[in-house]
């Protein structure tokens, strides 16, 4: 594993110091959860009943983000290249795959109480084993218990009767379970992967940090199934693949890190696997695991439902089990970090400006229509001007208050463009298009403003 570290240079070696790295910024943290409850990005669930904890609904403005998030992963993952297929398997799966995988038996996390408190803690994640982090006192854990983070429901109307299900944890099994599929109905043949996005769900014992962790979260998953043989040259170009889709889409390079796993710390099956890190504001912490997975999770399915899931290649007469390399990314999560890297304040004539510096990819509005003034004459042309915009872009329409304030709002919610309909507009027939990272104005006529707009937001 640590030959991947020499050959990848940007990929240290597990326990490198990383000191040309950005430091964390814990006063970010509650300007972006602010910022997200106060202009709809991000909601705490069931709010009027006092909200449920750790849960999330995500607003006009982040179920858009959430959206161009997903939508730019599909892009790169399958759009974009002929040897991915996309799935979207249930939710809701029979206990035989989780036997099989492995996670009824070993999905868990040690869980310790304190007796002294009544908190809940899990003890891996504990800076003092002994100590609890809530009341400080020492010596008051209970013994570890392991504690299983699958939901358990059942199927079938009568409560207690039905057979027990399970809300998926991951979306990777979907993958393994569809393998035979996929491949009796596509012309797919190693190497060939199968992505999925969706909805996971893990029972968390310590739900927290706003998104970054919650009970219900999407997962971006792909499976690539490759010969044995080039297992890890797959590997590697995947680690390449998934920091650039990162870093292409506004990460900066300094808050990106690569963290290769330690021996010790490796699932039995993997032979090399490697977290992409981003620096939150309380540190480092996981966006993506890349895992070299071997033939575990098709040998382990083929096993359990007594299958055979292989590829025959007809062009060497060799029949194979394929070999896996996952990239399993938080969509939730990367969204969380977005935000976070696009978070900028400035001073501006002596106010201080906030802008969400976004990748117009992942921005929700990429423009806005703003009539100088809420003057029934500048509406028809500034409602002309939407009309032509809304078939090609996300576009806001926003006609009260003074034209600064609404540039603001636009800036606070990372729209990198703004067009404004002024009285001059009904004479010249033209508008003004101002770009919010540099606040800079051009003129431009009317009939340009699509392909003014397009050619801003893809430079
Ligand atoms: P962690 O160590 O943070 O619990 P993990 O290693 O168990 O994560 P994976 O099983 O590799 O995570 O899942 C892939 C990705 O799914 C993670 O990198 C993360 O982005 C996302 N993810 C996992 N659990 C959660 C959660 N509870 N809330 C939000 N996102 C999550």
């Amino acid at each position: 594993m640590t030959a991947v570290g020499e050959l990848v240079p940007w990929l240290p070696h597990a326990g490198d110091t990383l000191l040309a790295m950005s430091t964390p910024d814990p006063e970010l943290f509650d300007k972006v959860v602010n910022l997200c409850k106060r202009r709809g990005f991000v909601y705490p669930s069931a709010e009027i009943y006092g909200g449920f904890r750790s849960t999330y609904d995500y607003g006009p403005l982040g179920s858009l983000m959430l959206r161009n998030v997903k939508d730019a992963w599909w892009r790169s993952m399958v759009q974009l290249r002929d040897d991915v297929v996309g799935l979207d398997a249930s939710i809701l799966s029979p206990p035989q795959i989780w036997e099989a995988s492995g996670h009824l038996a070993n999905f868990t996390d040690p869980l310790v109480d304190c007796t002294n408190c009544k908190t809940r803690h899990r003890q891996d994640n504990l800076d003092d084993p002994d100590t609890c982090p809530s009341c400080g006192k020492t010596g008051t854990f209970t013994e570890a218990r392991a504690f299983n983070l699958m939901f358990k429901t059942q199927a079938g109307p009568v409560e207690g009767a039905g057979a027990d299900v399970y809300l998926r944890p991951e979306t990777a099994q979907g993958m393994f379970v569809n393998f035979k599929n996929i491949i009796n109905t596509t012309r797919k043949k190693p190497p060939f992967g199968i992505a999925q996005i969706g909805k996971s769900f893990r029972n968390e014992i310590t739900p927290g940090n706003f998104v970054f962790r919650t009970r219900e979260f999407e997962q971006m998953e792909l499976e690539f199934f490759v010969p044995p043989e080039d297992a890890d040259e797959w590997y590697k170009y995947w680690l390449n693949e998934r920091r650039n889709w990162y870093l292409d889409l506004g990460i900066p390079e300094d808050m990106l890190m690569m963290r290769p796993h330690a021996e010790d710390e490796l699932s039995h099956y993997s032979s090399a696997t490697a977290d992409v890190e981003f620096m939150f504001p309380w540190g480092w912490g996981e966006l993506e695991g890349i895992a070299n997975r071997g033939d575990f999770d098709l040998k382990q399915h083929s096993e359990h439902a007594n299958e055979k899931l292989e590829f025959f290649d007809q062009a060497t007469n060799e029949r194979y089990v394929p070999h896996v390399i996952e990239p399993a990314a938080g969509a939730t999560r990367s969204m969380m970090a977005f935000l976070m890297a696009a978070y900028d304040e400035e001073i501006v004539n002596d106010e201080t400006r906030t802008v969400l510096r976004l990748h117009p990819t992942l921005a929700p509005y990429k423009v806005a229509v703003l009539p100088l003034s809420k003057k029934e004459t500048l509406r028809p042309l500034a409602r002309e001007v939407l009309a032509a915009l809304q078939p090609h872009f996300m576009t806001e329409y926003d006609e009260t208050q003074a034209i600064g304030r609404r540039y603001r709002r636009q800036d606070e919610i990372g729209t990198p463009l703004c067009v404004t309909v002024d009285f001059d507009s009904l004479e010249d027939n033209a508008v003004t298009v101002r770009d919010r990272d540099s606040m800079e104005q051009v003129r431009i006529p009317v009939a340009d403003v699509v392909s003014h707009v397009a050619g801003a937001l893809s430079r």
